[in-house]
């Protein structure tokens, strides 16, 4: 009986264990080079602790925190680490999830990563040039994409004008 338990409890460790391990596994893009690279320091020094832990440690924001989920001007949205363009205003829609959403990022301007934290496959999206998470895309989204950028608010600038960057 002693033993049986005891053999329990170690199987028990040990899935605790590689569950821990998975959990706090290194995003994907990591080892990946951006052109824009800055030390931790430098990162915590230009952006907001919010924004830091978003873009640089792979934080979500509360849903419907963000201001620019009420932002319906023409303009682009831009990365808040390195003011990339990300996305124009004209593919912005309401998703009702509480998160800036958009159908399709501009061209050359975001990059994916397999994510599987939490116990879900999702697909990561940071900015291309400073590697910033920004949030994860669906395939749920409406036409002509079908597909949905769910956005953290506060990994993205808006700057109201030309809704095509460039
Ligand atoms: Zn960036």
């Amino acid at each position: 009986m002693t033993d049986r338990r005891l053999v329990l409890a170690s199987i028990a460790g040990l899935f605790g264990l590689s569950a821990l391990r998975w959990l706090k596994g290194s995003p994907a893009h990591a080892a990946e080079k951006f052109e824009i690279e800055k030390t931790e320091a430098e990162w915590r020094a230009q952006l907001t602790p919010q924004q830091y832990e978003i873009l640089r440690n792979q934080g979500t924001e509360r849903p419907w925190t963000s201001p620019l989920l009420k932002e319906h001007r023409k303009g682009v949205f831009a990365c808040a680490g390195c003011d990339l363009p990300l996305f124009s205003s004209e593919t912005k829609f309401e998703s009702g999830t509480g998160w800036p959403s958009f159908y399709k990022p501009l061209d050359n301007a975001v990059g994916t990563t397999e994510d599987r934290t939490f116990g879900m496959a999702r697909t990561e999206v940071h900015c291309r040039r400073c590697g910033g998470h920004l949030g994860h895309v669906f395939d749920d989204g409406p036409k002509p994409t079908g597909l949905r950028y769910c956005m953290d608010g506060f990994a993205l600038n808006f700057h109201p004008g030309n809704s095509s960057a460039s």
